[in-house]
């Protein structure tokens, strides 16, 4: 046990007289004097020796003293203090003692008694206090336990009376209660900071307002504040907190209570974390606040658990009111319907309401009650069932099939079931659906190979950026060769020597999906793979093949190899170029000799005319009238390699059209005996045009009229005007032409067939040579006719025609 010096300067709160200054004792005229002698003081006045003043004075002192040693609540005493020879003190006698020294001492009747006897085995440290005093004229003012009497006191002494005399007063006061609270409160708030300290992970301590940190100790957990800092809000606490924070320690502050609060913090890392703070406000002996002691707990785990959990019933709550699948909450004992999602109530027809209570096969599940117990233990005893496919019969009738999948599972500590319905009755469908599509396709697969093999097109296909052949018949590898390997490998591999223009078109089929057709495509290359490159000509289709996004991605090759057709055709042509070069030579060398023998003959006609030889007339003029026919169809012979080539020149001139159709069918009349051409001309403008020609033209066609008409007796003939052009029509009433043949019979050669027809000469040529003249002349031809009722061939004819 120590001995506390207390300070002379620090009053303290336990005694009243400790307040007064020790001048008291001589001070006459001290104020509380006064104040004490206006008093009614019983005072008992006992033996007394302390000074020898006059008697007047001192009875007045002796009183004043009397009253004031016993009227104050503090226990005082006059003691004398024995000192051994050496000068120590080592006992004191109590001279005086006032009512309270019983009070504070537990001692009776101490007045005249030495302390030894007192307190028998009392402390030395009193006496030697005392004998200080004595010594010193010192006052002195000490706390100090005497562990003899159990007791705690607080002294204060001073000497009184004559220094010889030895004698000190002591004024005391038991302050045992006091020490053992405070002993109690500091044990308690060691034993909190103890606690908190062991079992916070911060601690912190606030100035009285809380605008100051006096330190936080932050374990590594959030940053230390070693010095006292004003800007805690800021550094510790999360923005969305502050502001409760402040009326949380408002509240705190007011009521002097303990502040506590939840929120977040600003970790040593950066993070953000949750923390559980409390602080207690340290107040002083006046119940002042001298500053608050916290601790904080960091929360974050427990917080996020909350969250996950609170998220997790969230989104199951979710789950369950959005599924698409009917979810059922059965109690196990009962298992009765406790919750039902939306989904299920529209699946079945019953609202939540109706299914609540409810159990399974009341509402279609199973057949009956015990079918459905059957299932529950089943539940119960393997805690899972499922039925991939369980038919049911809504509210409503309808036959729906579901898929039934039940788990039992611990919620809360108490076994709940839980039913999953799935309607599976569109994927039942679409899966049969599936399955015959899939037979389909497979079918269509194994005859699309089928006829790939057998095909006696050729057929490639190839895929991808490289263009990877991926099939290839038999066709096709027969026209490249057999020997060449293709399938997986890059066109440009398996072709090394491929067409630049070849590769490119490829490419814009396979890349851009640009369809490619052609009919007859010469083909360089090594064909046989034997380093040997000439031509094939191919006729072929490539046609884009198109990936899952419609981009397009390869290509499918039919090919056809008419290499020989082209050769054949070729020869053909050859033949009928010969032929052409031949016609053409032989009419042009056949026209002189014909005109000789004209000639001939219509002099010898001349001559039997002028002998009246009319046989030989006749004869002759037949002779004429055939050769005219050769000639005319050597000159359409001629004509023809003319029109052929585009060498048909025209000479055109200004003439009068009608006059020429007058004087063609003037000349025509003689050669025709059955025949009566009528003529209806209409005023027309003079033409521009070749006339040589047009004359052709209207030989020709009334020719043919006469010719194909030979049981008529009638021809119309007719000119006409209509706007820039002027028309010509020939009508007859002869064989007619069939619809099939009306747009043949102008091309070359042709001619129509049938038994009659096959007996009048001609080459098929003239109509072709018309037609020509007419479109030269910027006109146009055309017939209408029907079988068996006589043919009208038009021309039109530009007034003036336009020189191409
Ligand atoms: P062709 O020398 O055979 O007469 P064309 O070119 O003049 O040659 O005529 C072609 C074919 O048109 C004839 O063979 C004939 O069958 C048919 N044809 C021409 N004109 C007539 C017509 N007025 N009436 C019936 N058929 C005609």
């Amino acid at each position: 046990m120590s001995t506390k010096k207390i300070n002379k300067k620090t009053p303290t709160k336990h005694s009243l007289v400790s307040k007064l200054p020790p001048s008291i004792f001589t001070n006459d005229k001290s104020p509380l004097k006064k104040k004490l002698l206006n008093k009614s003081v019983r005072a008992k006045v006992t033996t007394f020796s302390v000074c020898e003043p006059i008697e007047a004075e001192f009875k007045e002192r002796r009183e004043l003293y009397r009253s004031l040693f016993n009227s104050i609540d503090e226990g005082f005493s006059i003691v004398e203090v024995l000192f051994k020879k050496t000068g120590k003190a080592y006992d004191h006698r109590i001279l005086e003692a006032n009512d309270a020294f019983t009070k504070h001492t537990g001692i009776k009747n101490p007045v005249g008694k030495m302390s030894s006897d007192l307190v028998p085995g009392g402390e030395q440290i009193f006496n030697e206090i005392y004998g200080q005093v004595v010594k010193t004229g010192t006052p002195q003012r000490f706390e100090q336990k005497s562990v003899a009497m159990g007791r705690w006191f607080n002294i204060f002494v001073s000497r009184v009376g004559e220094v010889s005399k030895n004698t000190v007063a002591v004024i005391f006061t038991d302050i045992t209660k006091t020490k053992l609270d405070e002993a109690k409160i500091q044990h308690s708030e060691t034993r909190y900071r103890g606690f908190v300290t062991a079992s916070s992970d911060v601690i912190y301590r606030m100035s009285p307002d809380w605008l100051e940190m006096h330190e936080l100790y932050g374990r590594e957990y959030i940053a230390d504040t070693k010095k006292p800092s004003s800007k805690w809000l800021q550094k510790y606490i999360h923005k969305d907190d502050q502001e409760g924070m402040l009326i949380e320690i408002k509240k705190a502050i007011k009521s002097k209570s303990i502040f506590q609060m939840e929120h977040r913090v600003k970790h040593i890392d950066g993070t953000l974390g949750w923390t559980f703070s409390r602080a207690v406000p340290i107040v002083d002996a006046e119940g002042k606040i001298t500053e608050w002691f916290g601790a904080a707990t960091d929360v974050t785990e427990r917080r996020s658990t909350e969250d996950m959990l609170h998220t997790s019933e969230t989104r199951y709550r979710r789950l369950f009111e959005t599924a698409k699948d009917g979810i059922l909450i059965l109690d196990v004992d009962s298992r009765k319907i406790t919750d039902a999602n939306p989904f299920i109530s529209e699946l079945i027809s019953y609202s939540k309401e109706e299914l609540l209570g409810k159990e399974l096969w009341e509402i279609g599940f199973f057949r009956d009650k015990k079918e459905n117990k059957v299932a529950m233990q089943e539940l119960q005893r393997v805690g899972y069932i499922r039925y991939n496919d369980l038919p049911l019969k809504t509210r409503k009738g309808k036959k729906i099939d579901v898929e039934f999948v039940s788990n039992k599972y611990r919620e809360n500590g108490h076994f709940v079931i839980q039913c999953n319905i799935r309607d599976i009755t569109l994927r039942k469908k679409e899966q049969a659906e599936l399955t015959e599509a899939k037979i389909e396709t497979q079918t269509t697969k194994e005859n699309l190979n089928r006829l790939f093999k057998c095909a006696s097109a050729i057929i490639a296909v190839l895929k991808g950026p490289e263009l990877v052949f991926e099939m290839a018949n038999l066709q096709y590898q027969k026209l490249v060769g057999l020997n060449r390997e293709l399938i997986g490998l890059p066109l440009e591999v398996a072709f090394p020597d491929i067409e630049p223009s070849l590769l490119k078109i490829i490419k814009d089929v396979a890349e851009k999906g640009i369809r490619f057709e052609t009919n007859e495509l010469p083909i360089e290359l090594d064909w046989n793979n034997d380093g040997k490159r000439y031509t094939k000509f191919l006729s072929l289709v490539y046609e884009p093949l198109y990936d899952s996004k419609k981009k397009p991605n390869g290509l499918m090759c039919f090919d056809n190899d008419i290499s020989e057709q082209v050769e054949n055709r070729k020869k053909l042509e050859e033949a009928a170029r010969t032929k052409e070069e031949f016609l053409s030579m032989a009419s042009h060398e056949m026209r002189t000799p014909v005109t000789s023998i004209k000639s001939y003959a219509q002099v010898l006609e001349a001559r039997f005319k002028k002998d009246g030889d009319e046989a030989s007339v006749h004869m002759v003029s037949k002779l004429v009238e055939q050769v005219d026919n050769l000639n005319s169809l050597i000159k359409d012979l001629f004509d023809d390699t003319k029109v052929k080539e585009g060498k048909l020149d025209l000479h055109p001139q200004y003439f009068d059209f009608n006059s020429l159709v007058s004087e063609v069918i003037e000349e025509m009349r003689h050669t025709t005996e059955k025949h009566k051409i009528k003529l209806k001309l209409e005023d027309i403008p003079n033409i521009y045009a070749d006339k040589q020609r047009l004359r052709q033209v209207i030989v020709n066609l009334l020719t043919n009229s006469i010719k194909y008409s030979p049981d008529a007796t009638r021809i119309n003939v007719a000119t006409r005007k209509s706007g820039k052009s002027i028309a010509l029509h020939v009508q007859d009433f002869g064989f007619g032409i069939p619809k099939a043949a009306q747009t043949k019979i102008f091309t070359r050669f042709y001619r129509v067939q049938g038994k009659e027809l096959d007996t009048y000469p001609g080459l098929g040529l003239g109509l072709y040579i018309t037609a020509d003249i007419v479109k030269k002349h910027g006109g146009s031809i055309e017939v209408k006719s029907s079988a068996g009722k006589g043919a009208t061939f038009i021309i039109t004819l530009p007034v003036k025609m336009k020189i191409v």
